[in-house]
């Protein structure tokens, strides 16, 4: 039973709702954090959470309102740091998690932020690029009273882009009588932008696994693939995974399920997931049942799309020797414990994504200086910055005998209640 359960009146997790894995997870660190237990209640409840009305004026002259979120789970370490998503199941329990995760994965780089997430129910497929707009700036002033360069940085998320970031800077900027290009990260080039962001994530992915790799002496020179979500993480992790030799058997996102033993084209697929918006019908391999995408033959499996998606029953059918967490949250903590007793390893969602946020701090940090670095020098810095955090949860893994993920939930959580333990309480 879990003993976190419960403790805040206007969230009512499950056992695999986001909070309440999230909750899970922080209970099995527990029993390493020593003296600092003391502090962990701390992770237990965002220190803040707003919730804002969104109203818009459609195309066709009537109003809609939607509900927007923006959630600082952390700030001990930092300003607030996390995207923004938006989706049609976004709620304040899934942001809460998706704000905590931030935090984990900030201290677990040792990125000097706290952790915030934000997002609005909303479908944008049915949007106009006007409404989008008017959408966006509207949520960007409502939640302009707990954002700013100092504050909390939102940043790109499921279904929302550079543009979206755009519209973001300039709305705060007009608000505040400022240009502020510190305000969000994975910004157009032009505005502050850093090279090497709008693929960040996926290089993250790509860099994990290629260490884990080495490590299980699994060859990725012909290595099989399997992707879940072909957005802006799992098309540039498999791009990188192709590069290095390996082959994508199988791809899954919203319009299908596709698979190719022989591994499939990119030069052909990325242009035609370009133009049709998804991987269904494209010509090479063939379409598949989209539960059957669990039992794909491959080594290395990817799920890039949203959380909730491995439960027991699907652990117990993965063939995958390695399993990369692209998204935010895709493991439920039963369904951990089937792969680990299986031997499948699992790379944790706040390492091996944590690509995109390390160089949004890059961003953020080269806003501030006024001063722009290289594709390549990001590129190497990124590598340097995961492959470092990686080998220290690794150790910690191998020195408490535990996963990587409570061993990364471990330092992380350390390094956290550290913080929140020399500030002191106020007052
Ligand atoms: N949304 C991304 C994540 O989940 C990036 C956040 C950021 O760059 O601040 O890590």
């Amino acid at each position: 039973m879990n003993t976190l359960m419960n403790t805040l009146s206007y969230v009512q997790p499950t056992t695999t709702s986001p909070w309440g894995v999230y909750l899970a997870q922080v209970d099995r660190v527990l029993p390493y954090l020593g003296e600092l237990a003391r502090w962990a209640e701390t992770l237990k409840r965002p220190k803040r959470a707003l919730i804002v009305d969104v109203p818009i004026e459609m195309d066709d002259g009537t109003v809609q309102h939607f509900e927007g979120y923006r959630v600082q789970h952390n700030l001990s370490r930092g300003p607030g740091k996390g995207g923004v998503r938006y989706h049609p199941q976004v709620n304040l329990e899934e942001v809460m998690a998706l704000a905590a995760w931030m935090t984990v994965k900030n201290a677990a780089l040792n990125l000097p932020y706290g952790g915030a997430k934000g997002g609005i129910r909303v479908d944008p497929k049915q949007l106009s690029l006007k409404e989008l707009e008017r959408l966006t700036r509207r949520y960007t002033s409502e939640i302009g009273i707990i954002i700013g360069p100092n504050q909390d940085i939102p940043a790109p998320d499921v279904n929302t882009n550079p543009q979206i970031m755009a519209w973001m800077m300039d709305t705060y900027s007009m608000n505040t009588g400022t240009t502020a290009t510190g305000v969000v990260t994975g910004k157009p080039i032009h505005l502050g932008g850093s090279l090497g962001r709008v693929k960040a994530t996926g290089r993250g992915v790509f860099v994990t696994g290629r260490e884990a790799a080495r490590r299980l002496h699994l060859d990725l020179n012909g290595a099989r693939v399997a992707v879940q979500g072909f957005g802006n993480v799992g098309s540039a992790a498999a791009e990188l995974f192709q590069q290095a030799g390996a082959k994508i058997v199988a791809i899954q996102d919203h319009s299908g399920t596709i698979t190719h033993p022989k591994g499939f084209d990119f030069a052909e697929l990325m242009p035609y997931v370009q133009r049709h918006g998804g991987v269904q019908g494209f010509a090479q391999g063939e379409a598949a049942d989209h539960e059957s995408f669990w039992d794909t033959d491959c080594e290395i499996l990817i799920p890039a799309a949203l959380e909730g998606q491995i439960n027991v029953d699907r652990a117990g059918r993965i063939k995958a020797r390695l399993v990369l967490e692209g998204a935010n949250g895709p493991t439920h903590p039963d369904a951990d414990d089937v792969l680990h007793e299986r031997g499948i390893l699992v790379v944790p969602d706040v390492i091996c994504n944590a690509g995109g946020v390390t160089v949004s701090y890059f961003e953020w940090v080269q806003d501030f200086s006024s001063f722009f670095w290289t594709e390549d020098e990001i590129n190497l810095r990124l590598d340097k910055i995961i492959v470092d955090a990686l080998r220290r949860v690794w150790d910690t893994a191998d020195h408490h005998h535990i996963t990587l993920r409570t061993a990364a939930f471990t330092v992380a959580c350390g390094r956290i209640l550290a913080a929140r333990q020399e500030r002191g309480l106020y007052p």
